[in-house]
């Protein structure tokens, strides 16, 4: 019988979408910013999505998949970068859509589910005065679930470090893939078990996060006359703790024109600084950019960046060009191109900036995002690179590792490789218990051995 009917049958009265172009496309994410990722996983796909309306149904698809030896493929908005989304040997694509409701709020800390997009997690929290602390560059798109299994860092981040720093999220539930599907609670250190582990050991229904308070933020670019120049006054910015700061992003004068949009508020050859800033301190803002040679370009009051998030006007906001939005910016200029992640040590972080610039001038665009991470300021990158072949995509990274810049390979789909993608026993012993049959995103935790997949029940 073939596995779609059996499902069909168990699932009856839930939403299953079949219809093959809606397949693929629940199949995809952004994988294809990577040009060893799109040779790799270009035809793969799931037999069916199924989109369960609550936690009740949640469950029956878990349990059926448990049952039939499915594989089970969790999706929230599909935003991901390393085909973490894409299911490698086809059954069920579980899609978050409609788990999308704020459970409760209080002051300081929210809990939503996990499929909740965190534009609109925002949306909900705006009239309570709060805010998420931070949200990737897809927040129209991407959900608090997604995040926590495959994020790591985005809008205030600069304030507020990343997704896996202590404290950054206190408590996720998780649903087991078993024939009687169990609820567990993770708290504190034990987020961490499922934190980035791209939904191989347990499907995650419920996030609690602490909360900030919200602040109006305006968007401003300041133009420098090089790289150096605007990441020094960058950083020096990013320590001002007195001043409230939701963005502050960097670009190197050769990604300026992959920036259609931005491309008036800077000359030929000047560096550019985008930054999201409490409107009451724009003006500290522009006195410290005017001390370090930035001349300002750009200003949009916070009403009307908060317009722009919510879809109004032409112009989208200003995050929409940063963190990895940037390359899709710039392949949709030249579609060649591709990037690689990169974190720079604190304390060395602009000699090491310097350094990259002028060893890869021409093949690694450096654009820097600034972050506040345990009582230092740092940044990390997302450079757009010139690709040429894998292996000097490979030797590059190589180098930059060697010179003691961390490097977390986005052209793999698999966890265990290094940096932010390396994986602690937790997750894997955690997945013994979550996904006791092995069936959740089967073949992105390498080493992991499971019970041969699809022995019917
Ligand atoms: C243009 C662009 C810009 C980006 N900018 C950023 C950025 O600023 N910062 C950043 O961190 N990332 C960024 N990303 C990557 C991505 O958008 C984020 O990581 C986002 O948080 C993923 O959320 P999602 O809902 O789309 O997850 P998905 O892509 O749907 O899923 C990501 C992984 O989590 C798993 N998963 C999803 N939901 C659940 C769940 N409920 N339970 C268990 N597992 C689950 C999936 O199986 C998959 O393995 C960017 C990507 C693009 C394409």
């Amino acid at each position: 019988m073939p596995i779609s009917d059996a499902l069909r049958r168990d699932l009856a009265d839930i939403e299953v979408l079949e219809d093959p172009r809606m397949v693929r496309l629940k199949s995809r994410d952004f994988f294809w910013f990577s040009p060893v990722l799109k040779r790799a996983l270009d035809d793969k796909r799931a037999d069916l999505v199924v989109v369960p309306r609550d936690k009740a149904e949640l469950m029956r698809v878990a349990a059926s998949c448990a049952r039939h030896r499915v594989p089970i493929t969790v999706r929230g908005g599909g935003t991901g970068n390393y085909g973490q989304a894409v299911p490698l040997s086809g059954g069920v694509v579980l899609d978050m859509a409609k788990l999308d409701r704020m459970i409760w709020q209080k002051p300081g800390a929210g809990r939503f589910q996990a499929g909740a997009r965190m534009l609109e997690i925002d949306r909900l929290l705006a009239p309570l005065a709060h805010e998420l602390r931070f949200y990737p560059s897809t927040r129209q798109a991407a959900t608090i679930g997604g995040f926590v299994a495959g994020g790591a860092a985005g809008a205030g981040s600069c304030t507020w470090g990343q997704i896996s720093d202590p404290g950054a999220v206190l408590g996720v539930e998780v649903v087991t893939v078993e024939e009687t599907p169990r609820l567990i609670e993770l708290r504190g250190r034990d987020v961490l078990k499922v934190m980035h582990a791209y939904g191989v050991n347990g499907i995650i229904t419920e996030v609690e996060v602490p909360l900030a308070p919200l602040h109006p933020w305006c968007e401003r670019i300041a133009v420098f006359p090089s790289l150096a120049a605007a990441a020094k006054f960058a950083h020096v910015f990013t320590e001002c703790d007195g001043i409230a700061k939701k963005l502050v992003t960097v670009f190197d004068p050769q990604i300026v024109p992959y920036l259609r949009r931005l491309m008036p508020y800077a000359q030929a050859g000047e560096a550019m600084a985008i930054v999201m800033v409490s409107e009451p301190q724009a003006e500290a803002f522009e006195l410290l950019a005017a001390d370090h040679g930035g001349r300002v370009t750009f200003r949009r009051s916070a009403e009307e960046a908060q317009q722009a998030a919510y879809g109004g006007g032409d112009m989208p906001p200003i995050y929409e060009f940063t963190w990895n939005h940037t390359t899709l910016h710039a392949i949709r200029v030249e579609p060649s191109i591709t990037y690689l992640q990169l974190r720079f040590p604190p304390v060395v972080n602009l000699e090491l900036v310097d350094w990259v610039a002028k060893r890869f001038e021409n093949e690694v665009l450096l654009h820097l995002e600034f972050q506040r991470r345990f009582g230092k300021v740092t940044c990390s990158s997302l450079p757009l690179v010139r690709y040429t072949t894998d292996a000097r995509l490979d030797a590059v990274m190589a180098e930059l590792d060697a010179k003691g810049v961390a490097v977390s390979n986005p052209h793999t789909y698999v966890l265990d490789n290094a940096g932010w993608k390396r994986v602690d026993a937790p997750q894997a012993e955690f997945k013994r218990l979550a996904d006791p049959h092995g069936l959740m995103n089967p073949g992105k935790l390498v080493d992991w051995r499971a019970e041969p997949l699809r022995a019917t029940a």
